[in-house]
């Protein structure tokens, strides 16, 4: 299904382009401007967790912050460790069990299901730096908060795919029934779970379970691409923030190289591995290493 809307294009270029919020808009006018199922369905969850994340301050609850602290920690290592370090960069190994427990919490953070996520940073690893890059950051902050995930079809075709829905970058995940099974239902789970805190709570749990820890959550793994770098992003991003290290060695598993560069999720996978649960661990050698900052010291010469 898809609803067609009238174009914006002609408005939005005659606006000012100094203003922020119009320069983030123009993506959306350099295709054609359609919506699909997908998109609208998008668009009514990220309005409503900003609106039951602005009703959670008003009905505190102790019991509902600790659930929602909880579900941040779950679903952000869903992400971080589940969705980017294992499925995109395969950094190392885990029983399949957990894999699936981890990707599953991932499927509530929304950031979509496992077969956009990956092939959208597959992408963004192949085209970095163009305009082809899914991901890039020049586009503006809402594109990367939202406008990425609310365009299925822009996306593929700003690939090089030429219909939305081919995912061809994730063969091996497309080829197993659970992630299928979580691309065809993404939506009912993160219902199922408003269900299940409202049921069990009422508002209260609902406005902190979904709203409070879904915007936290959704905004700080958009953060790690669209401002990185920076050592308090990588603090709240579970150490997705060390972005630069994660480009020059894609399939490191520890993202902070550096004793200084707190990496969260690394510290979770070096106690899978104590526990015996994590193998094949891949890290960047020192020959890599040294290679790396060579390399950036004889572009930072050709630049100056
Ligand atoms: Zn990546
Ligand atoms: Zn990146």
């Amino acid at each position: 299904m898809s609803l067609r809307v009238l174009s914006g294009k002609s408005i939005i270029n005659k606006l000012n382009p100094s203003f922020p919020v119009i320069n983030s808009l123009k993506w959306r006018t350099q295709t054609s401007w359609k919506w699909h199922s997908e998109d609208v369905a998008n668009i009514f969850w990220y309005t409503a967790i900003h609106v039951l994340a602005v009703c959670a301050p008003f009905m505190f609850n102790w019991g509902a912050l600790r659930v929602a602290v909880g579900l941040s920690f779950l679903t952000g290592f869903g992400v971080t460790l589940g969705y980017h370090r294992l499925l995109c960069h395969r950094s190392f190994k885990i029983p399949k069990w957990l894999e699936y427990f981890f990707v599953y919490c991932g499927a509530h953070a929304f950031q979509k299901d496992p077969l956009f996520y990956v092939n959208t940073n597959k992408n963004h690893h192949k085209y970095s730096d163009t305009d082809r890059d899914p991901v890039n950051p020049t586009h503006g902050f809402w594109y990367c908060n939202m406008g990425l995930f609310c365009n299925n079809h822009h996306i593929a075709a700003k690939c090089g795919e030429s219909k939305g829905g081919e995912y061809s970058k994730v063969p091996e995940l497309k080829a197993q029934w659970f992630y299928t099974f979580l691309h065809d239902t993404y939506y009912w789970h993160p219902t199922a779970l408003a269900a299940l805190l409202y049921l069990h709570g009422g508002l209260c749990y609902l406005s902190w379970g979904m709203g409070m820890r879904g915007v936290v959550v959704h905004h700080f793994a958009s953060l790690a691409s669209y401002v990185s770098h920076i050592w308090w992003v990588a603090m709240l991003t579970l150490g997705e923030g060390w972005h630069n290290n994660h480009h020059a060695f894609p399939r490191s598993a520890r993202h902070g190289l550096e004793w200084w560069q707190f990496d969260l999720t690394w510290e979770l996978i070096k106690f899978l591995m104590l526990v015996g649960l994590a193998r094949d661990v891949k890290l960047p050698t020192q020959a890599e290493k040294r290679r790396i900052s060579v390399l950036g010291q004889q572009k930072q010469k050709k630049e100056k």
